[in-house]
């Protein structure tokens, strides 16, 4: 989009719209009434949008819609239509115009344009078309728009000269306008159900005619026909991914001969998530489903997932692979599947369980048979045993959850017992004076342990002396000792809350708070187990390392 028309369109203040229709006579024969009149009002519908989105991008100028012209049952090579007729007659008196002058904003220039969903809305005919395009409607000043080809006449150098001194817009304004456009015209072909991405699914390739639309790639929809076949048998994803593996039936990117650049082996084998993707997707009905991602801005890479509700879906436009009420019955029995995980549960532990072998996450499946809930390792439960990439870690999860709740308690009940210390920390002033306390205790301890020795030598001179005997000297020394080794206990404890504070694992100041309210609570939440702990570890042989925020000092190990 270049710049001088992006500019033409922030000082124009009004431009008055004329949408444009039309419905072939093949068309017309083709279809059934309601089909026709819903043609008609799909153009419409689509042109409006354009219109709107127009106005939010150029909120100065107003864009008023005046007409909605369409022709019937006419064909697109002749320009003899009754509203086409129209259409011109009202272009080339627009200045005589009065009623819309008058009405709202005389003392302007009135600017038209005239919008059609496609090119061949317009006309058939090559050479009577481009006339109008290149020449009738620049002659006119009015505008014309193809949504579909991106047509745009105010897109070339016929805009006036005029507005030539306000080209000078940032490069960082054009970019943004540029990305926008494009986006747009990415969207309106999606809308129109033009393939706007790369690589069609499995079982599709591009219409060498027509890039925009699918054709069977044969090889591909076997594949897939067999996958939905197997899933009609009740067969899980999973176990359709190790049947595809077992009979060495290569994988999508394979099949369209890319050659993707993993560092692993597993590369080569199918996954339950991508044959769950394929059972998904409506693709496989002949309908083109488009537009799952966003971006936040013109600037930003990051992607956004949007919901199913918001994706852009236009029925019947290639040839279906999967009968629809094949798809709708898969769709049930992948619901329904006794060994697939559902994101019906929300267990307590979820997202904080780990596998200590291999490091990735710990999943939890719901068995509907048994109704019963178990781990498992996502890295294994993805490939499965074939390549020995971790084992199962298979455990019933009510029980873990139990375990760890226990041990949780435990571990509490322990830190509230031994946190006479810790509930001094209750800000950073306190630790700071405590810091103070402990080096000065520290000291004292060991002046006093000083002390006792002296007192220890004298003790044993006196014995010397004779001035005690031998009894007398035993067990003065030993109460002696009884009190270095008091002292020496006290020091070790003191050096221990040195520690502690050093590494800043009990500064927390309210982890005491977190504790207290978690042994308060009948039922714990996620939101305060998350306040607690880091993750679970969770091994193979049944070992489960809980990994709190704040370490216990006083812990008993
Ligand atoms: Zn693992």
């Amino acid at each position: 989009m270049n710049v001088m028309y992006d500019n033409f369109l922030r000082v124009v203040k009004v431009l008055y719209i004329i949408i444009y229709a039309r419905l072939s006579k093949e068309e017309k024969d083709k279809q059934s009434e309601e089909e026709q009149s819903k043609s008609i009002q799909h153009q419409f519908e689509i042109c409006r949008e354009y219109i709107e989105e127009e106005q939010k991008e150029y909120p100065n100028c107003k864009f008023i819609i005046i007409e909605e012209l369409y022709d019937d049952g006419i064909s697109g090579t002749t320009f003899d239509r009754a509203d086409f007729n129209k259409l011109v007659k009202l272009v080339e008196n627009k200045q005589n115009n009065k009623s819309i002058n008058k009405n709202l904003y005389s003392n302007e220039t009135v600017n038209y344009m005239v919008i059609t969903k496609d090119l061949s809305r317009l006309g058939r005919d090559h050479v009577e078309t481009d006339n109008y395009i290149e020449k009738w409607f620049p002659e006119h000043n009015v505008r014309y728009v193809s949504i579909l080809e991106s047509v745009d006449t105010y897109d070339t150098d016929n805009v006036s000269n005029d507005i030539a001194p306000i080209i000078n817009w940032s490069n960082d304004q054009f970019a943004k306008t540029t990305s926008k456009k494009i986006r747009k015209e990415f969207k309106n072909k999606m809308k129109l159900g033009k393939w706007m991405g790369g690589e069609p699914p499995l079982g599709y390739q591009q219409n060498p005619k027509d890039k925009y639309h699918f054709i069977i790639e044969p090889v591909g929809a076997e594949i897939v026909k067999r996958i939905f076949k197997l899933a009609l048998e009740e067969k899980t994803p999973e176990e359709i991914s190790n049947i595809l593996i077992a009979d060495k039936v290569p994988i999508p990117s394979i099949i369209k001969g890319k050659k993707r650049n993993l560092n692993t082996d597993l590369k080569d084998l199918w996954s339950a998530d991508t044959i769950r993707d394929i059972l998904r997707n409506k693709m496989y009905l002949g309908h083109m489903v488009q537009g799952k991602t966003t971006k936040l801005n013109y600037k930003s890479k990051k992607i956004i997932y949007l919901p199913e509700e918001d994706w852009i879906v236009v029925e019947n436009m290639h040839e279906p692979i999967i009968k629809e009420s094949d798809f709708k019955s898969v769709q049930l029995l992948i619901k329904s599947n006794k060994n697939t995980t559902t994101n019906t549960h929300d267990y307590l532990l979820k997202g904080m369980i780990k596998c200590k072998e291999c490091h990735h996450a710990i999943g939890i499946q719901h068995f509907n048979k048994r109704n019963n809930n178990y781990t498992v390792c996502s890295y294994y439960r993805k490939y499965g045993s074939k390549k020995e990439v971790c084992t199962a870690h298979r455990f019933h999860y009510e029980e873990l959850e139990k375990l760890v709740i226990k041990s949780i308690k435990k571990e509490c009940m322990q830190f509230v017992d031994s946190t006479n210390f810790a509930d001094k920390l209750k800000d950073k002033e306190q630790s700071k004076q405590l810091l103070i306390d402990l080096k000065l205790n520290i000291d004292k301890s060991n002046r006093k342990i000083f002390k006792i020795e002296k007192q220890i030598d004298t003790i044993y001179e006196d014995k010397l002396n004779d001035v005690i005997d031998d009894e007398q000297y035993k067990r003065m020394v030993k109460n002696k000792q009884d009190d270095i080794i008091f002292e020496k206990k006290k020091l070790e404890q003191y050096q221990k809350d040195l520690e502690a504070i050093a590494a800043k694992k009990i500064i927390e100041p309210n982890y005491n708070k977190i504790v207290k309210d978690f042994l308060a609570m009948k039922k714990p939440n996620k939101i305060i187990i998350g306040k607690l702990i880091d993750k679970i570890e969770l091994s193979e042989d049944g070992t489960i390392d809980i990994h709190y925020k704040v370490q216990n000092p006083y812990k008993k190990i």
